[in-house]
């Protein structure tokens, strides 16, 4: 096999069931690369919790490609053609992107170098369905999730079924003058050290992302439905990151759901847990059919909004230290760990737009940088639909209680006592509320409010009437 062809990992960070790479290996010798392309990401350039990931994703897939993976910093739309020359690569290939600045840029790439004679590689494998592939019997693309789903997907073709074969790879010899540079020199991994408190919780690797699934199948799809609202409960995947970096694809996640470790589980349980899987498509196709989803309101008539500047406000938010313990105890969980349980990010996200009336971007912008999951499809689809301004959104009069929401879906006060430990001793009829406790019950538990605890930064009923009366003027 003489000819070499170069595939370009980007968020496929894996070897099982990677279309686009295992097609390339058959082609060639393989040059498997990754470029650090901030140049022309611009506003997209990826947080600090999502680059602190990939440093730790490119060093399980450089492990597992033997010591053979080549990184490179700067502009991939000069980067990909001086390699493919120096290398005289007949291939490369790539899993495709969808977020509108890889679109535009992947399109400009693939044009020039199949003007220099290279064939490109241009294959899904991070979406079930492609955005093109589930439109309205109209051609027009889905706005509202229901019909995206039943009619959309579930009529559409099955899902490719995922291959089971490890690619044969023949690694082509690397020439020291091409440029690359080693995976520190990426300078991933912010020096102020946040990483540590997220370390403990991941296990960042392909091999990772199944442990996580098998885990779910065997311990969580039981009870899925219900148990998917509770955040001390052991009822969801986590597997939001990986599917992100595609250290696990869709498809085999789809798929694993017809397995023997799922075989016991409830349709019921399955058949949501599917529907969950396709809100990560329906997000997908409305970014590709909607390439300002990230900046822009989808309905028009919310970019007239009135919203607050309260910056002390946002702090709060931001820092977990807005003295309501449901919000406080989110805030805390994703600064700790990169994540936060899907209930808890539409309270908090809920509180930020209608009580604390803040603009929704400044949340989106928030989690971009927190979230290892930091998806631009399901990070802005999902600011989009708490605010009640984009598709298939919220209605506006939804604004969750706080505190109704704590005692309905951590009535045990497990999750608060854990990310607010402070209130831990509080009884569980005020730890939702601190501030209705009496002075005595308060003294027992060792809190002073104000001092230990904060006051709540605002009134929740005040806020709360503020928010509809605000809203409905744009009616
Ligand atoms: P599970 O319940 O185990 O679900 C399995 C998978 O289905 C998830 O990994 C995810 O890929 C998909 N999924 C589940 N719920 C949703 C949903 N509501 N929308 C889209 N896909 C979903 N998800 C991200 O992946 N990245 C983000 O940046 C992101 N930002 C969000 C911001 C806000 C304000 C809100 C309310 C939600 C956001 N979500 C985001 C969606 C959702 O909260 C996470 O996907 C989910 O919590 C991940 O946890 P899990 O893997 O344990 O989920």
């Amino acid at each position: 096999m003489s000819e070499i062809a170069i595939h370009w990992f980007r968020q496929d960070l894996r070897l099982m069931d990677n279309p686009a790479l295992a097609k390339a290996a058959r082609a060639g010798a393989l040059l498997p690369i990754y470029i650090l392309d901030d140049e022309t990401a611009g506003e997209a350039m990826m947080g600090g919790a999502s680059r602190w990931w990939l440093h730790r994703a490119l060093e399980d897939l450089n492990r597992q490609l033997g010591g053979n993976l080549r990184c490179y910093r700067g502009a991939a739309a000069e980067i990909l053609p001086r390699l493919a020359d120096r290398y005289g690569a007949r291939t490369v290939s790539w899993t495709r992107c969808y977020e509108p600045w890889r679109v535009l840029r992947d399109t400009k790439i693939s044009d020039a170098l199949s003007k220099s004679g290279v064939e490109t590689i241009r294959l899904n494998g991070s979406l079930l369905w492609e955005p093109w592939e589930v439109l309205k019997k109209d051609g027009e693309p889905y706005r509202v999730f229901t019909p995206f789903y039943r009619k959309g997907c579930l009529q559409a073709d099955k899902p490719a079924r995922p291959m089971t074969d490890r690619p044969e790879i023949l690694p082509c010899e690397a020439r020291s003058d091409d440029g690359a540079v080693a995976l520190d020199a990426l300078e991933l991994i912010s020096p102020i050290g946040w990483h540590e408190t997220m370390e403990p919780h991941w296990d960042i690797s392909e091999k990772g992302a199944h442990d996580a699934l098998s885990t779910f199948l065997e311990e969580g799809l039981e009870g899925y439905k219900s148990g998917r609202d509770f955040p001390a409960r052991r009822n969801v995947s986590r597997l939001s990151p990986y599917l992100h970096w595609g250290q696990i694809s869709p498809n085999q996640v789809w798929y694993a759901l017809d397995d023997e470790a799922a075989e016991d589980a409830p349709a019921v349980d399955v058949d949501h847990f599917r529907s969950e899987i396709a809100w990560r498509e329906f997000s997908y196709n409305l970014l590709f059919h909607n390439p300002d989803l990230p900046s822009r309101s989808l309905q028009p008539k919310f970019e007239g909004f009135e919203w607050s500047d309260d910056v002390a406000a946002l702090e709060r938010w931001q820092r977990g230290m807005t003295g309501v313990p449901i919000i406080d105890a989110g805030m805390r969980e994703l600064w700790q760990t990169g994540y936060m349980h899907n209930r808890v990010r539409m309270i908090v996200a809920s509180f930020l737009v209608k009580n604390l009336r803040t603009d929704w971007r400044k949340g989106e912008e928030w989690f971009w940088d927190t979230l290892v999951d930091a998806d631009l499809a399901n990070n802005s689809a999902s600011w989009q639909w708490v605010a009640g301004c984009g598709a298939d959104a919220a209605p506006y009069f939804r604004i969750f209680n706080p505190v109704l929401q704590a005692e309905k879906f951590d009535p045990d006060g497990d999750y608060i006592r854990r990310y607010v430990p402070e209130l831990a001793k509080l009884p569980g009829k005020y730890l939702a509320k601190p501030w209705e406790a009496p002075r005595a019950v308060l003294e027992e538990a060792g809190v002073a409010l104000g001092k230990d605890y904060p006051l709540p930064v605002v009134d929740l009923k005040l806020s709360r009437i503020a928010a509809l009366d605000a809203y409905q003027a744009l009616s």
